[in-house]
């Protein structure tokens, strides 16, 4: 389907982590919307040449870039790529992210290090630079996670407490920024069917139950959500649950 909306006609978007999931979703989607759209990768080449091809396909520009955002230098840098290759930065979806659940007692250094250098770090390093581009209409959205409001079971230490400072982030970011005309905002998502959470894996089922609706969300789901928030001026500092009732 190759329908311009255009609520998003004339933006540059980066998405961090668009290769695949809910981020390679998301820079469709804001393709869709009119953006052009780079995106960041870290193994998946094929998959983010696929993303750029499909956003090409839109009429969009789109470029890929490898860029690890566990690395302090390179989460900032794509963001300066991102922009000298679309010409700006209006958007920034902080997207990228690792998943590592297990028993306290089973999370070595070199974990909490992975994940708060990841789902943390990056997102701050990527937001300051971000934010030191941009100018009045400028968005930043991260994608947080349902465990940052309600932890369901044992496991989520690690993951939750890194998806929980997304949300301190963002209300520090909105109060920051707003007088520059920048909003900033957070979704959480709740169990969507990707890669890191196959709606087949062997939690699955118990995690559809934890939902209202009482099933997984698609990649596609979220991505409708973070689209509205890159057109909407007058919400900053919010989360937003796209969770189907996980906090309910
Ligand atoms: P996937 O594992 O399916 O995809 C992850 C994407 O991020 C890939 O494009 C991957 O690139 C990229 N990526 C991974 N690590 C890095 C890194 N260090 N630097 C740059 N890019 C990286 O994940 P999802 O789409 O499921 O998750 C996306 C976000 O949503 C994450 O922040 C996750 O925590 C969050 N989330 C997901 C939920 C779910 O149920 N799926 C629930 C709640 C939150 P590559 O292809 O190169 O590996």
């Amino acid at each position: 389907m190759t329908t311009i909306y255009g609520t998003l006609n004339g933006k540059a978007a980066l998405v961090t982590g668009g290769s695949r999931g809910i981020g390679a979703a998301t820079a469709l989607r804001l393709a869709r919307e009119g953006a052009d759209v780079a995106v960041t990768y870290v193994n998946g080449k094929e998959a983010a040449a696929d993303v750029v091809r499909a956003v090409e396909d839109l009429g969009r520009r789109a470029v890929a870039l490898r860029a690890d955002s566990a690395d302090a230098s390179e989460a900032a840098d794509a963001v300066r790529l991102a922009a000298e290759a679309l010409g700006g930065l209006d958007v920034l979806v902080n997207n990228a992210g690792v998943g590592l659940l297990g028993p306290l007692e089973s999370l070595s250094l070199a974990d909490v290090d992975r994940v708060l250098a990841v789902n943390v770090r990056g997102v701050f390093l990527a937001s300051q630079a971000a934010a030191a581009r941009m100018t009045a209409g400028g968005r930043i959205i991260t994608v947080g996670s349902c465990m940052a409001q309600r932890v369901p079971g044992p496991g989520g230490t690690l993951y939750a407490m890194s998806k929980s400072a997304l949300t301190g982030l963002t209300k520090a970011l909105a109060r920051e920024l707003g007088g520059r005309g920048i909003t900033a905002n957070v979704v959480h998502p709740g169990p969507i069917d990707t890669d890191m959470n196959p709606s087949d894996g062997p939690y699955a089922a118990g995690q559809a139950q934890m939902t209202a609706v009482g099933r997984f969300g698609t990649a596609d789901e979220v991505a409708a959500t973070v689209a509205h928030l890159a057109g909407a001026d007058y919400v900053t500092g919010a989360e937003f649950s796209v969770d189907g009732g996980h906090a309910a």
